[in-house]
């Protein structure tokens, strides 16, 4: 048996046509049922729903075979056990430090000042201020990041942008690009020695897909 881990929404949305050319069809839409376990037409092939930072985890200790995870997800975790084959060009945006748009960034960096930033990539931001030598305390949050330096929780936030349309609507600039970001294939390192003749053809075929 395959298995491999997808999140719900745009993961699963855009993996299903890489799945389709290397002929896995899934047999359910799992923002329609409940199901967390997805049969696919090939009987030695299933999808497994899980949240998008729980990816690869379950790759890493073989809860699933293969996974595609974001490399914001990735880089947080820190990719232990993990084979990263592939880039699948999918799910593809900027990770960005925002502010207000009445908070000046440059100046507050220039002048040294010690800086609030909230983020759900606590270690991806740490990285990415240790490097400017800015320095910064760093504030966990799991969601609805925006909300920080409205409150006056966060003088910046980390996240991903695409369109720019969320950080807009709250009144939030994008001030600095920390990295782009698309999701990749992941493997299990140990299957893909196990099961390198039923993985290694499913690898290619996505590679192919993916152009
Ligand atoms: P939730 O939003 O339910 O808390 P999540 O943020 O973990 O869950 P998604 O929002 O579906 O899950 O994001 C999954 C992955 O898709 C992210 O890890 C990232 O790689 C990518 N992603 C997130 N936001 C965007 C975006 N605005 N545009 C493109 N890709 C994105
Ligand atoms: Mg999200």
């Amino acid at each position: 048996m395959i298995t491999i881990a997808l999140s719900k929404g745009r993961i699963f949305d855009e993996t299903v046509p890489l799945l389709k050319a290397a002929g896995i069809v899934t047999r359910e839409d799992p923002e329609a049922s409940r199901k967390l376990i997805i049969a696919t037409n090939r009987r030695d092939v299933r999808v497994v729903i899980v949240r998008a930072t729980d990816v690869p985890t379950y790759v890493q200790f073989g809860g699933a075979d293969l996974g595609v995870a974001g490399k914001d997800v990735l880089d947080e975790h820190g990719g232990a056990g993990l084979y990263q084959p592939l880039d699948l060009r999918i799910a593809r945006c900027r990770m960005m430090v925002a502010v207000r748009k009445d908070f000046d960034y440059a100046t507050a960096v220039r002048q040294g000042a010690r800086l609030k930033v909230a983020t759900k990539y606590v270690r991806v931001a740490r990285e990415h201020f240790a490097a400017k030598g800015v320095h910064v305390d760093l504030i966990k949050l799991y969601g609805s990041m925006e909300l920080a330096p409205l409150t006056g929780l966060a003088d910046a936030i980390v996240d991903l942008v695409s369109t720019g349309g969320t950080l807009k609507a709250n009144g939030l600039v994008a001030v600095e690009e920390v990295g782009q970001i698309s999701s990749r294939l992941v493997v299990n390192q140990a299957a893909l020695k196990l099961k390198r003749a039923a993985l290694q053809p499913l690898i290619d075929t996505f590679a192919r897909a993916v152009g």
